[in-house]
């Protein structure tokens, strides 16, 4: 019994530990809920899964210049659609919403950049 426990203490300290938070933001929660992937709808937790918050035009860009010439009134507002997409790591990494890091890029805990700057309203 007690040789048991002495191997598997042993085995735990020699283990590597690949990412403090254990690839998961579940900080003193015993359990989250699990949401699907939105590609693949694999069962994935909550607070492991990929968010993302998604708002857009209903129309695109190339689309826009056009509507607000067909249009009526001067300043229409084209709505946007808002949702909310969930991702399994396998997915995120497939569709490049998150990359690979370098195991010691892994340990940077700094907050990642933003990819475009917002443009200001008129
Ligand atoms: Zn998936």
């Amino acid at each position: 019994m007690d040789d048991r426990i002495h191997s598997s203490l042993s085995l735990q300290l020699r283990m590597v530990k690949k990412r403090r938070n254990n690839g998961r933001s579940k900080h003193n929660c015993g359990h989250t809920k699990n949401v699907r992937c939105n590609n693949c709808s694999r069962c994935v937790a909550k607070d492991k899964a990929v968010k993302r918050f998604i708002v857009r035009n209903i129309v695109d860009a190339a689309s826009l210049r056009d509507m607000a010439d067909a249009s009526v009134y001067k300043s229409y507002e084209i709505p946007k659609v808002y949702y909310k997409q969930f991702w399994c790591v396998s997915c995120a990494i497939h569709h490049r919403i998150v990359r690979v890091r370098s195991s010691e890029g892994r340990r940077e805990r700094m907050r990642p950049r933003r990819r475009f700057t917002r443009q200001q309203k008129k």
